[in-house]
This record gives structure tokens, C-alpha cells and sequence, in this order.
């Protein structure tokens, strides 16, 4: 699925060819990606729109036009975006949808598992939208150790679970909570309001450091995620933790243990990050 470092890579990647293009014909083919509304009406709310930025809060897509509104797109678990210039879009069975931008080039969206959501919201109504779902942004000098400990205070829940909660942080889905909780030594079961001052320092640093190391690498390609240009991400190489099973810790050489917490499965070292 995914996460801060996948959908920011797919920003970065589209914004050049989106900021300042009208979409010049939209084509909705999966009634899913807009229900409850219909394909061929929103399609129509859409062609004539002029883009005036391309932003990214949590793991939503924000595609923001001069006209005021909003496309709000969530590429939940095998969403990926694809950008082709005009005439080398090539067939695919899962494309749900395409935009045709007014240089000709094409901006598709596909989904082998249609989860993905599109949303267009109206003008002023984004920011309460987004507000009422999403913690705060990892990246940005708003999200520190108190913050987050205010997130985490007096709270029952597993650590790990408390992290996947996106009003507790916007962004971190499964791979990036356990590389960050590897990162910080914290267990993943570890009940979340307790941690103190210097370990909510600690986790606050690893969720920023795993989410870096996952941009720099273009995001994580463990399915279906690429970017726009069709290129296939690296991050998954550089898991410490995720998906090793068995292998040993990058820090202690223990052999990295595989659970399940809140029915996900979560990697970690039994050695490093004791309960
Ligand atoms: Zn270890």
C-alpha cells in the first residue's frame, strides 16, 4: 500500500507536467473510484479545471485547481498514477481512469484492487476534510516529540497500532511504522501512552529518518507501486526490519521476528526492541 514516501514520490514526479494545464477531456471507467456519484457527471465537473498546485497531506493526493476546488485522490492499497506524453499511453486492464491534459499528454490512474478513491470537494471544503482524518505531517517542523506525545497520551492501544491511526501521525502505514519503530528500539506492542520523554524523541526522529530513507529511494515497489514514469522504487532494499523474517538485525545480528498486531503483520527484533 502506499505511504508518505510512495504518493510523495508520485507528487514530485507528476507536479512538472500538471501545474498550469487544463484537463482537457476526462474518461472515469470504474464507477467505484467516485461512487456515490456518477463517472460521467463528475468527469464533466472536471474537464475545463486548470491546475494551480499538486500538494500531498498524509497519503492523499491533492489536486488543487484555479477554480478553487479540489481533487482529493487516495490511492489506498494498489493505486499508482502514470504520466505519458501524447500518444504513448499503452493499454492496460486495470486503468480506472485517464485525464487528458490540453498538451496532448495523458495522466492515467490504475488499480488492480479498486480501493482507490477520487473526491472532488468544493471550495473552502478541504481543509475541514482532511482536518477531522489526518494527524499531524511528519515531515514538517510542526510534527515533534510533544505533539506526538500529546497524540499518544493515555492511550491503550499498541504502539504500532496507535501509529497506523492516521490521526496520530498523517502517512505511516505498515512498512514505515515497523522500520521506525526498529529505528526508535520501541516494541510494537508496547502500550502507547507510556513511552516517556526520551523515548518519544527517539520514535519521532526514526519516523522521520525511515520516511527520508523511503523518499530517497523513489518509495517502496513490493507489488504494484511505480512512479509516474513507470519505474519501479528501492526503497524495499533498504528495509531494515520489514519483510526479514529471519534474516539478522542490521544492529545485533538476532534474527528479525515476524507477529501480528491489530491482524497486520509486524517485523521487528526481539533483541533490539524489548517489551
Ligand atoms: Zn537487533
Amino acid at each position: 500500500m502506499p505511504e508518505l514516501p510512495e504518493v510523495e514520490t508520485i507528487r514530485l514526479a507528476l507536479e512538472p507536467h500538471v501545474v498550469g494545464r487544463t484537463f482537457e477531456d476526462v474518461e472515469i471507467l470504474d464507477p467505484r473510484l467516485v461512487r456515490p456519484f456518477e463517472p460521467l457527471a463528475v468527469a464533466g465537473e472536471l474537464v475545463g479545471e486548470r491546475v494551480a498546485a499538486l500538494e500531498r497531506r498524509g497519503k492523499y493526493l491533492i489536486v488543487r485547481f484555479e477554480s478553487g476546488r479540489v481533487l482529493l485522490i487516495h490511492l489506498r492499497m494498489t493505486g499508482s498514477v502514470r504520466h505519458a506524453a501524447a500518444g504513448q499511453l499503452g493499454d492496460d486492464p486495470y486503468r480506472r481512469a485517464v485525464v487528458r491534459l490540453d498538451d496532448g499528454s495523458d495522466v492515467a490512474y490504475r488499480d488492480v484492487r479498486r480501493f482507490g478513491t477520487w473526491h472532488l470537494l468544493e471550495p473552502g471544503e478541504v481543509g475541514d476534510y482532511l482536518g477531522r482524518r489526518l494527524g499531524h505531517e511528519p515531515l514538517e517542523r510542526t510534527f515533534t516529540a510533544k505533539r506526538l506525545g500529546e497524540r499518544l497520551a493515555k492511550r491503550r492501544a499498541p504502539l504500532k497500532a496507535a501509529l497506523l491511526d492516521q490521526r496520530t501521525v498523517a502517512g505511516l502505514g505498515n512498512i514505515y511504522v515497523d522500520e521506525a519503530l526498529w529505528r526508535a528500539r520501541l516494541h510494537p506492542l508496547r502500550e502507547a501512552g507510556t513511552l516517556d520523554d526520551d523515548e518519544l524523541k527517539r520514535l519521532t526522529t526514526a519516523i522521520r529518518q525511515s520516511l527520508r530513507a523511503g523518499l530517497a529511494r523513489q518509495g517502496a515497489s513490493l507489488r504494484d507501486y511505480s512512479t509516474p514514469d513507470g519505474s519501479r522504487g528501492r526503497a524495499q532494499e533498504e528495509f531494515r526490519v520489514y519483510g526479514r523474517a529471519g534474516e539478522p538485525c542490521p544492529r545485533c545480528g538476532t534474527p528479525v521476528d515476524k507477529i501480528r498486531v491489530g491482524g497486520r503483520g509486524t517485523w521487528y527484533c526481539p533483541s533490539c526492541q524489548r517489551l
